[in-house]
């Protein structure tokens, strides 16, 4: 019985060291049709002004809807699409989406929405030739005013010490883009990088906001990175807010901007679309008839 145990958990070993490379490949293979077929989609977590609370604006971000797999997560086919040079058509696929549904939800309201948009990019898509056509033609065929798009690098992404990443960076933003960066705090970038770097806001890693009400550590780094952010002229966004007392106090701390669960989690077009109604009905004085929380 327990050999026969222990055979099973050897197999189920081996199995697993097996199908980890073997799903991979066969990942890497299917997203090269992926996008043909039509199979990527963005969902739009609303992004919200503090203390008031209301919507500024959404942040796209993928999935996958796998024939046979379902919804994959970006974390599992981002990495994949990086190391297999997909990270450029894939980028470009988010960026003229993310554009065109900036376009659909003005063209529905019948005016400009006073929201920005979100989109992450990727260092790869960013130092390529052809970064800079490529962005411009998204937002080109889209006719979105280019102001309202912001452009998302994770801090990581920004270390090191190469100088194209940031001679880009200052190019988009001279374009027009706004530059944040993502996931801060938890990349390596020295304070004087950061001044070197044309940037627009900070968004501060959820790593150090879901703990900071009962963690005094992670409380001092949000306090302090707002305290860096504003002392540069940044806007300050709070990601993973889970809970009113953690929006309530990073009101308290004047952060500008927070993005969570509390709010919203990340939605499927067809919610979006209610928020950005609701909204425009908000701002004409009639009152909503949806509820704003979703
Ligand atoms: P990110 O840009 O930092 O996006 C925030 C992530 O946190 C999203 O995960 C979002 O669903 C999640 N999140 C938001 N609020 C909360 C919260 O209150 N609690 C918790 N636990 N999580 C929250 P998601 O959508 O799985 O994306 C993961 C990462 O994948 C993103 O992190 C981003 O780095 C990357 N990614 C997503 N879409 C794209 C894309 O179109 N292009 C590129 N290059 N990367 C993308
Ligand atoms: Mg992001
Ligand atoms: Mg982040
Ligand atoms: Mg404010």
């Amino acid at each position: 019985q327990a050999k026969a145990q222990g055979r099973a958990r050897c197999l189920a070993f081996t199995d697993d060291m097996r199908t980890e490379p073997l799903l991979t490949l066969k990942l890497q293979s299917d997203m090269r049709r992926a996008i043909e077929r039509d199979e990527f989609l963005l969902y739009y977590q609303p992004i919200l002004s503090l203390p008031d609370r209301r919507l500024t604006g959404f942040e796209a971000l993928i999935r996958w809807n796998h024939a046979q797999r379902g919804l994959i997560p970006p974390a599992t086919f981002i990495p994949i699409a990086e190391e297999n040079g997909l990270m450029t058509d894939l980028g470009d696929w988010v960026t003229n989406a993310a554009c065109r549904q900036m376009r659909a939800w003005q063209d529905r309201v019948g005016a400009p929405v006073p929201l920005s948009l979100s989109i992450n990019v990727a260092p790869t898509q960013l130092i390529h030739p052809e970064a800079f056509p490529l962005l411009d033609r998204a937002v080109a065929a889209s006719g979105v005013d280019i102001g309202r798009i912001k452009l998302e690098v994770t801090e990581t992404a920004l270390a090191g010490d190469a100088e194209l990443l940031p001679q880009r960076l200052r190019a988009l933003r001279e374009r027009g883009f706004r530059i944040l960066i993502d996931d801060f705090g938890t990349g390596y970038s020295s304070l004087s990088r950061l001044h070197r770097f044309p940037i627009d806001g900070l968004k501060i890693d959820q790593s150090f906001v879901k703990p900071m009400l009962y963690d005094p550590d992670s409380a001092a780094i949000v306090r302090t990175i707002v305290a860096l952010g504003k002392a540069l002229e940044l806007d300050l966004f709070a990601e993973g807010v889970e809970d009113e007392g953690t929006a309530a106090e990073l009101g308290r701390m004047q952060c500008d901007f927070a993005q969570g669960y509390l709010f919203a989690r990340p939605l499927p077009v067809d919610a979006a679309d209610g928020l950005v109604e609701d909204l425009m009905e908000e701002l004409a004085g009639k009152p909503a008839d949806r509820p704003v929380r979703t």
